[in-house]
């Protein structure tokens, strides 16, 4: 399998890459994973305006779902449109969150979207097989682990440290896993990761590859971050950038 990414700002657009956007393809399907602010830019860039075959939002802060409202443009008022509902696997309540954020008053956006309700388990999306599991977030957030072909990928999504991440990511070929603090100053309990605590997970789970991602633009230092990871994790690591692509 094939992740491309499309976005992996973290918190906000920066100059440089929009928000949380991961395109997963394997046997020709497409499954996006969030859909952040801005990407809508970069899947047409990267990908092609409609190439999301189903689409996954891992929990619904703007900075991972902003663009599937946009995205209901495309889709219904397309030229050659409408197209059919798009297979949506999201967190609880986002058919109301999409479409009190469309604003149009007694709106909805299940024309567009075929909404499934995430919970902590496996199913198959396509050729994947996906195991999902709550993080430590403040809202409902789901880690994600694809499976496909004898490879193994995960992403964290946003997340403190939690044992759930270890398990989803147990053993994976590659671990996209986010960043979004500095260590040495004092962050925020049951949010977000800092780079050395990404390195400590990839190890305790015993990942082939890390990938960082979800550094936040103009507040973050990626030297820093780097640094940190790569002093708790001894393995192959990077920060991710939009329109980089990797084989899984
Ligand atoms: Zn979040």
């Amino acid at each position: 399998m094939r992740l491309t990414v499309l976005g992996c700002a973290g918190s906000f657009p920066g100059p440089e890459s929009p928000c949380s956007a991961y395109l997963l393809e394997a046997d020709g399907f497409r499954l996006l994973i969030d859909f952040g602010s801005g990407s809508l830019s970069t899947l047409q860039r990267y990908a092609g305006l409609h190439a999301p075959d189903a689409i996954l939002l891992t929990h619904l802060h703007c900075d991972h779902m902003l663009d599937a409202v946009s995205y209901v443009v495309v889709r219904r008022y397309a030229p050659d449109g409408p197209y059919p509902p798009l297979p949506m696997y999201a967190p609880s309540g986002a058919p109301d969150r999409l479409a009190s954020a469309y604003g149009q008053e007694d709106s909805t956006v299940e024309d567009v979207y075929q909404f499934y309700g995430l919970q902590p388990g496996t199913f198959p999306i396509g050729p994947f097989t996906v195991t999902v599991d709550q993080m430590n977030h403040p809202v409902e957030t789901y880690g994600v682990r694809l499976e496909h072909g004898g490879r193994v990928f995960c992403y964290s999504s946003d997340t403190a440290p939690c044992d759930a991440l270890l398990r989803l990511a147990q053993g994976v070929d590659l671990f996209l896993c986010e960043a979004s603090y500095l260590d040495g100053v004092e962050n925020p309990p049951d949010l977000h990761l800092t780079g050395r605590e990404a390195g400590e997970a990839a190890t305790k789970a015993g990942v082939g590859r890390l990938l960082l991602t979800h550094l936040v633009p103009a507040w973050g230092s990626e030297s820093h971050t780097v640094e940190s990871a790569a002093g708790a994790y001894a393995g192959p690591l990077e920060v991710v950038r939009a329109g980089a692509s990797y084989e899984v």
